[in-house]
């Protein structure tokens, strides 16, 4: 039967050869990062196919994205020394669904042409809805349904067999809303991303027949990242797979990161309970990292409790330790990253060099790429955003750069139409082309157009007015531009806020809000490093352009989710702060579910790494506008001593790390706290001049200031305020309403309470 002497076999260890070869009935490998889980289901396939036992469209093989499945069918391929087009049935569970729907659409009473919805669009209908039953969407927004609907989904939930348990959801709207939004989706010849595969375990559940002839034709079920599965993927598979039972499972639960979106990691232990006398294989051998990078994740990830527990080993040179480095803030690490990255290619520390498109920078939150892609602009490293859109291509930041546009080129057209109606100005389709027409015929911008739609009163009631005001604004803010009494950075601020567009994501309470806010902030931040918006303009069209070249070697930029399964010879890993990495909401969560999830994904990170792993944090980062003065994260104290190297940064303060001594993470924790007597040194008010930021607040201030600014009235010293007449600047002193206050541009000043506003309200 083993095709002995195949090149496929020969390059796998005897447990994943075993796993290989143990054809029919279930499998389960269930093994740690990088002991070649991937490659072993990839020589699977390519051994039922030169056994001959199946055909390569009788195989249902479920990755992860669509980049996965399209590497399998490669490296498939190759291994059988042909190229594998006919493997149909290779992909997502999305993209399998998709398939399966368009052919059995009239079952769900679907036509085989439904549309597929995009989020938006799903978010919009539920409005109308929401509308139509009279419930007031301020209170009870469309993306909150929406939340709840997918959730509702992602368990294999109808509105049919909805547990009792939801009856409350929505304000108790929840279950009948759910029905009518599918009845309207019905009508509309339409499903969301969760129907998709709803809808196919439906149709497996009601069609007995249906199924049996699914369940014949995919002779051998694989699925690659196991732990990730949701509860409708999951019996979508069960009922695939109930038959013959000739399912292969790869997984690894410390590598679980999708429990927001519904996972469960508990399908990789109902697997032996439903597929009784399953074939479980354990991989311990990794091939993929040094053992410092190795027993750096599994030192990390030994702080979860509840694990199913696995030891990785190696036979890899002990190569690197991982290194670790403090920065002064968030800026200052990228620059760091960007000349690391460079000296590589040239070979540094006496490893060998590396190139650009071997190395990947993981985030933790996408608002972080913003300062690698700024600064690797600014040197020439070319770098590509993998999984979701680049910094400057993001909705918001787009609308928002769309009213710079406006403002300093009132002729551009394609600015202007994106944002006259953006919040709501009750300027619809007709009143847009209204406007539109008018400025063809007079041959001016649409600018001129819309003012002399207003003149005319071609546009009534609501939109009219709006529109003056948008117009008023637009020529306000233009006349701001040369006045040297408002920086450009001001008059950003003053734009976004002015026109509404701030105002629209705040009011906004869905959770994507927060992190749109939170990207108009860096939008403002990424400004202060230029001299005016018109600069900034340039900069940012001369990004869009970067992406020009494919074949060129790029550094890979990602979020640590998008990076799940892939491996590159150097990793960073920025942004280990608390707050950010664990994540502030993970904290926040009441026991410690929410952070345990958290160190999976720091797992996922440093196994990403095969040669060499940078983790690093910055002392300050601005979050939502504010310096704040930010702890490494608590992973970082996780991290065994032994086998990391604290590195001293360059510094603005000349190396403050390195004096606490190296050796060890104790000693970067040591140096956290020398770094706070940089604080106080007599050169700190000059290092800030020299850095060119605002006034930092010392570590704990800062992060009670966030707080006090959301949650009380009262002020706080570190606190970022505005007054009316003297401007922007930072408490210094409080006594009683006094407050003593560093002014940017008009020095220290005593002034009462009451005169004065949070600078970001
Ligand atoms: P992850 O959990 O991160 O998805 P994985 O278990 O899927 O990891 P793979 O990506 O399949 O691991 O393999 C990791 C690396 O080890 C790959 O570069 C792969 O080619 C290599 N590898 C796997 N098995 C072997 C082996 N038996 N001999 C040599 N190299 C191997
Ligand atoms: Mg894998």
């Amino acid at each position: 039967m083993a095709a002995r002497g195949a090149p496929y076999l020969d390059e796998l260890n005897p447990a994943q050869r075993a796993a290989v070869e143990a054809l029919d009935g279930p499998v389960l490998m269930l093994a740690g990062a990088g002991t070649g889980k991937t490659k072993a289901l990839t020589a699977r396939i390519v051994h039922l196919l030169n056994t001959g036992r199946a055909r390569p469209n009788e195989i249902l093989s479920v990755t992860f994205t669509n980049k996965a499945a399209r590497e399998m069918k490669d490296r498939v391929g190759r291994l059988l020394g042909q190229s594998i087009e006919g493997m149909p049935w290779l992909g997502t569970f999305h993209s399998i669904c998709v398939k399966l729907l368009r052919r059995h659409a009239e079952l769900v009473g679907l036509k085989s042409n439904f549309t597929i919805l995009d989020t938006d669009d799903q978010v919009r209908l539920m409005k109308q809805l929401i509308q139509a039953a009279g419930i007031d969407d301020k209170r009870w927004p469309a993306r909150m349904l929406a939340g709840i609907i997918d959730n509702w989904k992602n368990r294999a939930w109808t509105p049919a067999n909805l547990p009792a348990s939801e009856a409350g959801a929505y304000d108790g709207k929840g279950p009948q809303l759910y029905a009518l939004y599918q009845a309207r989706l019905k009508e509309l010849n339409a499903v969301d991303f969760g129907d998709l595969l709803l809808h196919v375990v439906t149709i497996f559940q009601t069609h007995d027949d249906v199924l049996q002839q699914y369940q014949r034709w995919f002779r051998y079920i694989l699925v690659d990242e196991y732990q990730d599965t949701n509860v409708a993927q999951y019996l979508w598979l069960r009922l695939l797979a109930g038959a013959h039972k000739n399912i292969c499972c790869v997984g690894d639960d410390d590598q679980s990161i999708y429990g927001w979106r519904g996972a469960e990691v508990g399908n990789i232990l109902r697997f032996e309970k439903d597929f009784p006398g399953a074939h479980v294989v354990r991989l311990e051998q990794n091939y993929r990292s040094t053992p410092h990078i190795l027993a750096a994740a599994s030192g990390v990830i030994a702080g979860n409790k509840g694990r199913l527990g696995k030891e990785l080993w190696t036979e890899a040179e002990e190569g690197e330790k991982v290194r670790l480095i403090g920065h002064w803030d968030g800026e200052e690490e990228a620059r760091w990253i960007g000349e690391e990255i460079e000296a590589m290619q040239g070979g540094t520390r006496g490893m060998r060099p590396i190139r650009r498109d071997e190395v990947a920078i993981l985030v933790r939150a996408s608002h972080q790429m913003r300062a690698f892609e700024d600064r690797f602009l600014t040197i020439g490293l070319p770098y590509r955003v993998i999984g979701g859109p680049r910094f400057y291509e993001r909705m918001e930041i787009r609308d928002a750069m769309a009213y710079f546009r406006v403002v300093t080129s009132p002729s551009d057209d394609l600015a202007f139409e994106r944002i006259v109606n953006t919040p709501k100005r009750g300027l619809g389709d007709k009143a847009q082309q209204t406007i539109q027409r008018i400025a063809r015929a007079n041959g001016v911008p649409l600018v001129q157009g819309a003012a002399l739609a207003v003149e005319q009163g071609e546009i009534k009631g609501k939109g009219g007015t709006e529109l003056a005001r948008l117009l008023d604004g637009l020529t306000r803010w233009g006349r701001l531009i040369g006045d040297a009494s408002v920086s450009h950075v001001e008059l950003a601020e003053m734009i976004l806020d002015e026109s509404g567009y701030t105002g629209m994501w705040q009011n906004d309470k869905t959770p994507e809000a927060p992190g749109r806010l939170e990207n108009l902030k860096e939008l403002v931040k990424a400004l202060e490093q230029f001299e005016n918006l018109q600069g900034f303009l340039e900069h940012v069209s001369l990004i869009m352009d970067n992406e020009s070249d494919d074949t060129e070697e790029k550094v890979s930029i990602m979020t640590l989710h998008a990076a799940k399964g892939l491996e590159f010879p150097a990793v960073f890993l920025p942004g280990w702060e608390d707050g950010l990495f664990p994540s502030q909401r993970s904290m926040d969560e009441s026991g410690q579910v929410g952070v345990e999830e958290e160190r999976r994904l720091a797992y996922v990170g440093i196994t990403r790494a095969e040669e060499v792993c940078t983790i690093s944090f910055a002392g300050n980062r601005r979050v939502f506008g504010q310096w704040q003065s930010a702890l490494p994260s608590r992973f970082i104290d996780e991290l065994p001593e032994a086998h990391v190297e604290v590195l001293t940064p360059p510094g603005l303060y000349g190396g403050g790390y390195g004096a606490a001594g190296m050796g060890g993470v104790q000693s970067s924790i040591d140096a956290r706290v020398a770094e706070a007597n940089v604080y106080n040194s007599p050169g700190w008010k000059r290092l800030q001049a020299r850095a060119g930021q605002r006034p930092v607040a010392q570590p704990g201030e800062a992060r009670n200031t966030v707080i006090d600014m959301k949650a009380v009235s009262s002020h706080s010293v570190g606190e970022r305020v505005f007054h009316q007449k003297f401007g922007y600047g930072a408490i210094i002193g409080i006594e009683g309403d006094k407050l003593e206050i560093d002014f940017e541009k008009a020095g220290t000043k005593k002034v009462v309470a009451r005169f004065i506003s949070a600078a970001d309200d």
